[in-house]
């Protein structure tokens, strides 16, 4: 598990099976390049005085955009050949949280849980409710062909032929699916947040929820603890709530970040079946990025700017 001091703002991209034999030079440099620019787009925000919250959107949306990733363009497809995205937001210094699941227009999901948060009394609106209040928010929306990729949609003929339900991280098909994305922030009032947004589940039936837009589940922040982004097979982190796991096991049970995220993510997790992996960041800076698969696209950078991007689990 990867252990940093110094850090001020790091994401994720997914946790899976990345296999080292399916990743061209080309895609590997795309990736790390990817992640490197995310991590630069948050960090300017920080850098010009900006709050946590608003790093973490920074970051998030250029990854949104990448095809790269399975996050608005590029989201993986329902079992009807649909995308339906969710996102989160969640503020260390107050608690507050924002979020949206399956909406399907949206072109910066995330900018949508954070509306959610802002603008109404509610913490997640769903399905097309929530895209009614996008539309009337006045976000940018895309045309149902952006979001869709060719590679995705032989993903979904494959699992569809193979008769394969929604892929999990180790599942067959799985090099394919990776890609949920995440951001975790420290600024400089020493404030957190943490942000999510995926497509969820390959092949996931219609209506189907993960663990990304559910608070506690899979994103989670306080100041006291810390701020957690998680991905993977997100029916077992809204089980055994992994995100606020990770913040309770400091709050109450005196851990550290390591600890904590050890004792969540790399015991509780797989106890229970589940796998994948998480970011998570204290407010004085330390950092983790623990994970059960063989690799995790992922990032961090520190207040100088210095970028790390890591891909491989056995990457140093
Ligand atoms: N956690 C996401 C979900 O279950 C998927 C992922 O992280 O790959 O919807």
């Amino acid at each position: 598990m990867e252990v940093r001091d110094g850090v001020v703002l790091a994401i994720h991209g997914g946790a899976g099976t990345i296999l080292r034999e399916r990743m061209t030079p080309e895609l590997d440099r795309e990736y790390r390049t990817a992640l490197a620019g995310a991590l630069l787009a948050g960090h300017q925000v920080l850098a010009a005085g900006g709050r946590a919250e608003e790093a973490v959107v920074a970051a998030i949306r250029p990854l949104e955009d990448s095809p790269l990733f399975n996050a608005g363009r590029g989201a993986v497809l329902n079992d009807d050949g649909a995308v339906e995205l969710d996102a989160s937001i969640m503020l260390g210094s107050s608690g507050m949280a924002g979020a949206v699941a399956g909406v399907t227009r949206v072109r910066h999901p995330i900018e949508a849980a954070v509306r959610v948060m802002t603008e109404t009394e509610h913490v997640l609106l769903a399905g097309p409710g929530a895209d009614r209040f996008i539309a009337q928010q006045g976000l940018e929306l895309a045309e149902p062909e952006w979001f869709v990729s060719p590679h995705r949609e032989l993903q979904l003929r494959q699992l569809q032929a193979e008769d394969v339900s929604q892929v999990a991280p180790e599942g067959p098909g799985s090099g394919h699916k990776f890609g949920t994305v995440g951001c975790v922030a420290l600024d400089i009032a020493g404030h957190l947040a943490a942000g999510t947004s995926t497509g969820g589940m390959a092949r996931k039936a219609w209506g189907r929820v993960g663990d990304s837009p559910v608070i506690g589940a899979g994103t989670w922040a306080a100041d006291e603890t810390c701020a957690v982004s998680c991905t993977g097979h997100g029916e077992f982190f809204i089980r055994k709530a992994i995100a606020h796991q990770i913040h309770a096991r400091m709050l109450h049970g005196g851990a550290g970040i390591e600890e904590a995220a050890r004792g969540a993510v790399l015991e509780d997790l797989p106890d229970g079946g589940g796998s994948g992996g998480c970011v998570a960041l204290d407010a004085r800076g330390r950092f983790v990025a623990p994970f059960t698969t063989p690799g995790m696209y992922r990032g961090w950078i520190d207040a100088r700017g210095q970028v790390t991007v890591r891909i491989h689990g056995d990457e140093r």
